[in-house]
């Protein structure tokens, strides 16, 4: 392990840090020392893993102010950005440990009335030592979605950060190690793409993975080797529909918060929106008379990775060059890394603007006949993590009918505020769920147990089988499921 990755500030290109990269025998060796703190883990109880949790949350909130920065200064965005990224994730950490004991203890099902001399249970146990790879674009938040699930569901966990946010993971699992010395439930390889692969192939029970679509195909098909389960969540393409009853002042807000903040680099961010006639005219002028008011650099930050600047601007030629209108902002940094607004209306369907993920501060806004069309739009895209509506009578039956993991109706990207809600998509998005009782669940291996209670009153599974019970549980079906009984 002779190579070291860097951290620099993406505004300045300081160099803030160092941090080794782990190779393969690294990971391993990571890996490799958890397995017996599994058993230790374990050992806590939900009780023990909830004091251990919420010591580590006070020390994250203690602080706060000091996390803040140093994500201000790896990622980039602006301090009140990161605060509010952290008391989310600080939310999330305490509801996966207050909530582990009832989704995940050992519970009595219904056992029917064929088995109804079995007491039938289920438990959910850990899976081991869970791999956790996580992305730059909320170093902290991202991440925590798994490491606190996995986490209070009883598992160890080895977490590769991002290269570019490697600082923030060091800073998440140190303040861990503080409260939990004793063994290394919480470790930490940094390193780039090669030490993730590293990861997936490391020997661990199950790979959480946050990240690009492209990238998550290569941890599967990594991990199938291995059979290994994965939760994958990965890119999005979200958009807001604004119906005829919006209240569209409301509407154009949140567009903009949705598809600005973060420079436009959230995997929930807003990237399109679709406009009925009704509102249209009124929804355009209000977006673009607000969009020229907010600027990069103030209101939110740099594109943390340089090639992003490079996307963007090719999604914004692209649309242009297809006959779209680039209202306001031209994509083009000045200089780089900035990105000003940029606002696309008219662009084709079949435009990057409208099929990729951009990831960077833009919007399309699409004028559409009326909520159907817009519901189709929508539902067109390969992705389908997020999406928001706007509007009244008809707003839950918008949301019922998009594609996608979650929708706010009349705000965006709410349902990442829930920590009972389960986060996660489908299509090009990934699946699997972190956040809520299903995040829990999904760090979990379901076991599933019948104890019988007494001998069966319908002796079924023996070679001592009677004819009289044959016949009777078979006309005992009829009666239940057949309709009515029959000769
Ligand atoms: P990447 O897919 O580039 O990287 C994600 C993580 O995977 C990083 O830690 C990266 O390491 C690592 N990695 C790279 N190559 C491999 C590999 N072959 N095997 C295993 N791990 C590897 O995504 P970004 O970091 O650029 O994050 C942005 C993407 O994340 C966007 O698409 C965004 O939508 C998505 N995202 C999804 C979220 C969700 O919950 N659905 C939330 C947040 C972001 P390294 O950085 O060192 O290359």
């Amino acid at each position: 392990m002779s190579d070291r990755i860097e951290s620099r500030d993406p505004a300045t290109g300081q160099l803030l840090a160092s941090f080794p990269a782990y190779d393969e025998a690294a990971v391993r060796a990571a890996v490799a020392a958890g397995i017996p703190a599994v058993q230790w883990w374990a050992a806590l109880g939900f009780e023990g893993r909830r004091r251990r949790l919420t010591a580590w949350r006070r020390a994250i909130t203690r602080d706060l102010s000091g996390l803040a920065d140093l994500v201000h200064r790896e990622n980039g965005k602006p301090v009140a950005d990161a605060q509010l990224e952290i008391v989310l994730a600080v939310e999330h950490i305490a509801w996966a440990a207050a909530h582990a004991p009832k989704v995940l203890r050992r519970r009595r099902v219904v056992p029917g009335w064929l088995m109804s001399n079995q007491e039938a249970t289920v438990s959910y146990e850990p899976y081991g030592v869970v791999g956790v790879i996580g992305p730059w674009n909320y170093p902290v938040f991202t991440p925590m979605g798994s490491l606190a699930y996995a986490l209070a569901a009883g598992n160890v966990v080895v977490y590769k950060p991002s290269e570019h946010t490697p600082a923030v993971g060091r800073w998440l699992v140190d303040r861990f190690a503080e409260v939990v010395p004793e063994q290394p439930v919480l470790s930490l390889v940094t390193g780039a793409g090669d030490t993730g692969a590293a990861l997936c192939r490391a020997g661990v029970d199950k790979l959480a993975f946050t990240g690009s679509t492209a990238t998550a195909r290569q941890v599967m098909t990594a991990c199938a080797e291995s059979l290994t389960p994965v939760v994958l969540e990965c890119g999005g393409k979200d958009a807001l529909v604004v119906d005829a009853d919006a209240d569209v002042p409301a509407a154009v807000e949140a567009a903009l918060w949705g598809g600005l903040s973060n420079a436009g680099q959230s995997c929930i961010g807003i990237e399109r929106v679709y406009a009925v006639d009704a509102v249209y005219p009124e929804f355009v002028e209000a977006l673009s008379r607000r969009a020229r008011e907010i600027r990069a650099g103030a209101d939110y930050g740099p594109m943390t990775v340089p090639a992003q600047v490079e996307v963007v601007s090719r999604h914004v030629a692209d649309a242009v060059a297809r006959g779209g209108r680039a209202v306001v902002g031209d994509g083009t940094s000045r200089p780089s890394p900035w990105i000003e607004p940029v606002l696309l209306f008219d662009v084709p369907e079949d435009a990057l603007a409208i099929t990729e993920e951009t990831f960077g501060p833009t919007l399309t806004v699409t004028r559409v006949r009326d909520a159907d069309a817009a519901v189709a739009a929508v539902n067109a895209g390969r992705y389908g993590l997020g999406a928001a509506v706007f509007g009244t009578a008809r707003a839950s039956d918008i949301a019922a009918r998009l594609r996608c993991g979650m929708v706010s109706i009349n705000s965006v990207i709410a349902f990442a505020g829930v920590p009972a809600l389960p986060f996660g998509g489908v299509g090009d998005s990934g699946f699997g769920r972190i956040h809520g009782a299903d995040g829990l669940r999904e760090f979990a291996r379901t076991k599933a147990v019948t104890r019988q209670c007494f001998p069966p009153v319908l002796a079924l599974t023996t070679f001592r089988r009677r004819p009289s019970a044959e016949r009777l549980v078979v006309a005992l079906t009829r009666l239940r499921h057949g309709g009515r009984l029959r000769p």
